[in-house]
């Protein structure tokens, strides 16, 4: 992905809507994404928010986290055979079990969003009082995430018509099932056009989920925790093109 000649760096919104608009992309999750996030930035300047706001807003995420949750919205509206015969049910926690200190990819909003959840749990038993591999957040208890209302678009999309399929997922056994709902893909998908536009102007970091919860429960403040769970720049794409096929 790279933008075509369009003269310098964005420093404004035109320039920046001009850069967007002139990016070379790859298939159809891609050039929706573009579309998404030029409706939203078009808003953006119809609104009269200015330039850093803007900034921040990709450079954090947020606007790949807004554009996610409607296309979540608009899934669970009319949404597919397959979720219709979700298996998931409270307590069901095998998608939570995250294995290796990644587990999976979030942006800095969502980080953001999860951090003061995250502190009101510190002292607490954690996930791994269950099973070692399990998400920090979830409770070894009743299996439930303890910051649900803040959990990320990757927890949100997640989910399986066999509860067995991802139990035997958890324990390395690859058996179909389990499936991401387009939301993840697409926020990923919005977050790298962004990348792309903002090359030479600003880094749009991913984040690792499990390592950010075991920070922020360890003591670390948000700078500290985003620090420690910052992904390689490649990390993004990688997942992006292994959620949209390319
Ligand atoms: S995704 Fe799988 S493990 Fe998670 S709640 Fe649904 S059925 Fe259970
Ligand atoms: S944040 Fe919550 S839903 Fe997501 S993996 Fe952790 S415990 Fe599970």
């Amino acid at each position: 992905m790279a933008p075509r000649k369009q003269g310098g760096k964005p420093r404004d919104l035109p320039t920046l809507r001009a850069r967007l608009d002139g990016l070379r992309l790859h298939g159809e999750v891609q050039a929706r994404a573009r579309s998404l996030l030029l409706v939203w930035l078009d808003a953006a300047i119809a609104q009269g928010v200015p330039f850093d706001e803007v900034l921040r807003a990709l450079k954090s995420g947020a606007a790949a986290r807004t554009i996610a949750a409607a296309e979540l919205q608009r899934i669970g509206a009319n949404p597919p055979d397959a979720l219709l015969r979700a298996a998931c049910a409270p307590g069901c926690a095998f998608c939570c079990l995250l294995p290796g200190d990644d587990g999976g990819t979030i942006l800095g909003a969502e980080a953001r969003a999860l951090h003061p959840a995250l502190v009101a749990l510190r002292g607490q038993p954690d996930g791994s009082a269950w099973h070692p591999d399990a998400c920090p957040v979830l409770d070894p208890q009743s299996r439930m995430c303890r910051a649900y209302d803040a959990r990320p678009m990757l927890c949100r999309a997640y989910f399986s018509t066999d509860a067995g399929a991802c139990e035997a997922n958890a324990m390395g056994q690859p058996v179909a099932g389990a499936a991401v709902l387009g939301s993840q893909g697409l926020m990923l998908s919005v977050q790298s056009v962004a990348r792309a536009a903002l090359a030479g102007v600003a880094t749009l970091p991913s984040y690792a989920l499990a390592r950010f919860a075991r920070a922020t429960l360890d003591g670390a403040d948000l700078t500290e925790a985003l620090r420690a769970s910052r992904h390689a720049p490649r990390m993004l794409e990688d997942e992006r093109k292994r959620l949209t096929g390319g």
